[in-house]
């Protein structure tokens, strides 16, 4: 067995072990436990807050061409760096190591975004407003945000938020998952290493105890959260009572329709790409198939066919196409919903459950569930693991309505070859984040990222543009410089 690491923090450009409570940090594919890290008491948390706050004015003080220089090399050494950080997130989520590098690749495009901060933090102005006054607009950092992240992007969603809070002038205590927390470490290595001063990014890792302080402590003013539904709703209700401004991305339940004119191999090479890739631990994953009119025989037998000929194994192995789960309870639970679908009443044409798998890692074969409703858990629950549901309804309108009708509203695709059918679409359905012939619409780092209803809780969507309105507060300045000798009282409210 190898000898188990602790992970610990990173506060004020230090490595520090932590204290004595820890939690289990497995590599999925052994089922070993590689290290034990640290879950940081309130105490702990306050300081890295302290140390942030005490880092904040410097930090705002930097001329903004030099944080510029900072995002710049940041981008070069994530760039450098790839292969190392993809195989961290392997050793510990389990992905594939191409997967995990694509990852990487999407973080990037947060940290270009947050290099051109010269444009994105420029402010407004308007002269003569009345005789002699001017008035202009200037965005100024939040100064300490605390940003808590799941574990399924250990290197994405960290950079979502970190860039362009941290190129918006704020400082950052990041609470990564504690299930693969390694990642978030090492991005806080190579951002010092690009410049930034210690205690701009501070990482603590933890559990609930590590969160919560977060949204109580009063120096916090701002909580950017990405997780699942319950602990988002929870997250965005206690942080907004007290009073800071949040953003809480919880949960999803994907759809994609396939309409009747689609064409049927494409259709089902993506919906297998997006229900099975990081076997299904992604928030952007396809859960359910829509098959519109009569196509879903057809579409089941080539899904059944490319499903079939997948690869499961090591993410380290190149000729896997996916990993196993993040835990043996997030197997046992993919296996339960997998157990109950048929007696709920629907039909398993493909059980991943009856792969058989050496060694102890945590690893489950793909499952095609047909003949899903509505009401059965297998469709109104998250599942997050490599499940397809497939739902046949008869018609473009009955789609719409069975996808609007889901509480989650994260992402959604729509597979025709008709425009004006993707234009109807495009304009009925009501979740964020849509695709047209493309099953993960995952935006490009030029757009912000978010879903609707139980998927975002407030109402900025992350990274973007919208992420330099979230990390930054706008102030407003009227400005006068009139001669002496036109000064007088006037006690009437001032007009133009
Ligand atoms: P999770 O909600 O269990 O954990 C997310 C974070 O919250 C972690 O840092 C964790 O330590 C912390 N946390 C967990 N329980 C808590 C509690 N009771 N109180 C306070 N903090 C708590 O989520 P996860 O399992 O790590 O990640 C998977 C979930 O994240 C899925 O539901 C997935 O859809 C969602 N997700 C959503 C998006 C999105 O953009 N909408 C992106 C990625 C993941």
């Amino acid at each position: 067995m190898a000898q188990r690491t602790r992970i610990g923090h990173y506060i004020g450009g230090e490595h520090e072990a932590g204290g004595d409570r820890v939690g289990p940090v497995f590599n999925p594919a052994t089922g070993e436990q590689s290290h034990d890290v640290a879950l940081a008491s309130a105490d702990d948390v306050r300081r890295a807050v302290q140390v942030a706050q005490d880092a904040a004015r410097a930090w705002r003080e930097t001329p903004l061409a030099k944080r510029a220089d900072a995002m710049f090399r940041l981008r070069h050494l994530l760039t450098q760096h790839q292969d190392e950080l993809a195989r961290i997130v392997t050793s510990e989520h389990g992905k594939v190591v191409s997967d995990a590098a694509g990852e990487v690749s999407r973080g990037l495009e947060n940290v270009e975004f947050a290099t051109g901060l010269l444009t994105h933090l420029k402010g407004d102005r308007s002269e003569q407003v009345a005789r002699g006054v001017d008035v202009h607009q200037v965005r100024q950092p939040l100064g300490v945000v605390a940003c808590i992240t799941p574990f399924n992007f250990p290197v994405m969603v960290p950079l979502w938020m970190i860039s362009t809070a941290i190129a918006a002038g704020n400082t950052v205590v990041l609470k990564p998952s504690e299930r693969d927390p390694s990642a978030a470490l090492r991005l806080a290595e190579l951002f010092a290493e690009a410049g930034l001063p210690p205690g701009v990014l501070n990482v603590v890792n933890g559990d609930k105890e590590a969160v919560d302080e977060l949204l109580d402590n009063p120096t916090v003013q701002a909580i950017s959260f990405v997780g699942s539904t319950p602990v988002a709703k929870s997250v965005y209700e206690r942080a907004a009572s007290n009073g800071k401004r949040v953003q809480a991305l919880g949960g999803a339940k994907n759809h994609m329709v396939v309409m009747p004119d689609a064409d049927l191999d494409a259709a089902a090479d993506a919906a297998v790409s997006a229900a099975y890739g990081s076997a299904g631990e992604r928030c952007m994953a396809v859960s359910v198939l829509v098959a519109v009119g009569d196509i879903g025989d057809d579409l089941v037998d080539r899904i059944r066919d490319r499903v079939s000929r997948l690869t499961v194994g090591d993410g380290t192995d190149p000729a896997s196409e996916m990993g196993p789960l993040i835990t043996a309870d997030a197997r046992e639970r993919v296996t339960s919903y997998v157990a109950g679908a048929a007696d709920e009443g629907a039909t398993v044409v493909v059980d991943g459950r009856e792969q058989q798998f050496d060694g102890d890692g945590f690893f489950i074969g793909v499952s095609l569930v047909d003949q899903v409703k509505p009401g059965m858990k297998v469709y109104d629950d998250e599942i997050f693991g490599p499940v397809l549901s497939v739902v046949r309804v008869p018609s473009y309108d009955e789609a719409v309505a069975l996808v609007n009708a889901s509480d989650f509203a994260n992402g959604v695709a729509i597979f025709t070859r008709d425009g004006k059918t993707a234009r109807a679409f495009e304009f009925d359905i009501e979740v964020g984040m849509v695709g047209v012939n493309v099953p993960i619409p995952v935006p490009i780092g030029a757009y912000s990222f978010g879903g609707w209803k139980q998927s975002l809780f407030g109402d900025t969507h992350i990274y973007g543009p919208e992420s330099f309105d979230f990390y930054t507060r706008r102030k407003v300045v009227t400005t006068r410089w009139p001669d002496p000798s036109e000064s007088q009282i006037n006690l009437g409210f001032p007009t133009h």
